[in-house]
């Protein structure tokens, strides 16, 4: 959630905004996708019960990974840079998604940059974990979006 605010932050353009908002939380909406699509009804029991059967082997996780991973998203990015370079800053958001998980996210779920070529990750604090990330990024978040329309 505070991914698509954080998206429409940066980018503050009309009518981008609200894409940037959207862009901002692809990666989770992707991985999401993949989860109805494989797990249909069944996909939130599949999550609730993934702190006991949780495997980084599993494909919903190699889906995570690949969505969280900065080179599908460089890829993609340099497509645009070449098709329509207008619509470059719209790949912000999406980094910006993933540089926020790589802190706010550890062990199983943490952020594979370089996935699939490397598992190398750092091991950040689990924002689910400790209400303070939660406080701290929504207080950012205020904060910033009043200096922008007041000063
Ligand atoms: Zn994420």
């Amino acid at each position: 959630m505070s991914h698509a605010v954080w998206g429409a932050t940066i980018v503050r353009k009309r009518p981008e905004m609200w894409w940037a908002a959207f862009i901002g939380a692809l990666p989770d909406l992707l991985t999401a996708l993949y989860g109805l699509i494989r797990f249909k009804g069944k996909y939130l029991l599949y999550m609730s019960n993934l702190r006991l059967t949780a495997n980084k082997d599993d494909t919903y996780f190699k889906v995570y990974y690949f969505f969280h991973s900065l080179l599908p998203i460089s890829v993609v990015a340099i497509v645009i840079y070449f098709m329509a370079p207008s619509y470059l800053i719209l790949v912000l958001p999406y980094y910006f998604h993933i540089f926020l998980d790589v802190f706010t996210h550890r062990g199983i779920w943490g952020t594979r940059l370089f996935y699939p070529i490397s598992n190398f990750h750092f091991h950040g604090r689990d924002w689910w974990k400790n209400r303070w990330i939660s406080i701290i990024n929504w207080s950012m978040l205020i904060v910033i979006n009043l200096i922008f329309i007041f000063v």
